[in-house]
Formats: structure tokens, C-alpha cells, sequence
């Protein structure tokens, strides 16, 4: 997909801020882990159900968030599993300039 200078400037800027915002979805990716890590300890105080529904909860988060964040800025195609994708699969925008 070819566009204009300015409007591709402004989609790589608008990928930049994507992937901020995928590297603040690790936040709640994060605390289902350390919930998990700890679950021996907190279910000892609290149960084990509350430590099953807040790590499912925690990765829901992070599941829906992503899927709605990791996506090319042109097209909107999501960037499936690729953390440093370099173009869109769907349409080939470069996202990002060596
Ligand atoms: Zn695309």
C-alpha cells in the first residue's frame, strides 16, 4: 500500500504508539503471572477460586487489549504473533525504517 510522505510518517507514528501501548499490556500479563506464582500462598488466605478468576480475568485483559491494539495502522490487519514485525502481512506497509 503506497501513500503519501506525510500520511506515511504519520502511520509509522501511530505504530510507534501501538507498540508502547502492547509493552503496557505486559502490566496486567504480568500480574496473572506473579497471581499464578503465588497462588499456593494466597489461596491459603483467600481460596483458590479468587486466584483462578483474577489470573482468567488479568489474561482476558491482556488477550482483548492486544488483539485490539496489535494492528497495522494502514489497514488495520492484525500483526498476529510477531513482536518486531517489520511490514503488514495483509498489506505490506513497512512499519518500520532501517
Ligand atoms: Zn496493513
Amino acid at each position: 500500500m503506497k501513500f503519501g510522505d506525510n500520511r506515511t510518517a504519520a502511520l509509522k507514528a501511530r505504530f510507534r504508539q501501538t507498540r508502547l501501548y502492547q509493552a503496557a499490556a505486559l502490566v496486567p500479563l504480568g500480574g496473572a503471572v506473579l497471581l499464578l506464582a503465588n497462588a499456593r500462598r494466597y489461596a491459603a488466605d483467600f481460596g483458590l477460586l479468587p486466584i483462578i478468576l483474577g489470573a482468567v480475568f488479568l489474561l482476558g485483559v491482556t488477550v482483548v487489549f492486544s488483539w485490539m491494539n496489535w494492528r497495522c495502522p494502514a489497514c488495520r490487519a492484525h500483526l498476529a504473533l510477531r513482536w518486531t514485525p517489520g511490514h503488514c502481512l495483509q498489506c505490506g506497509f513497512v512499519l518500520r525504517s532501517r
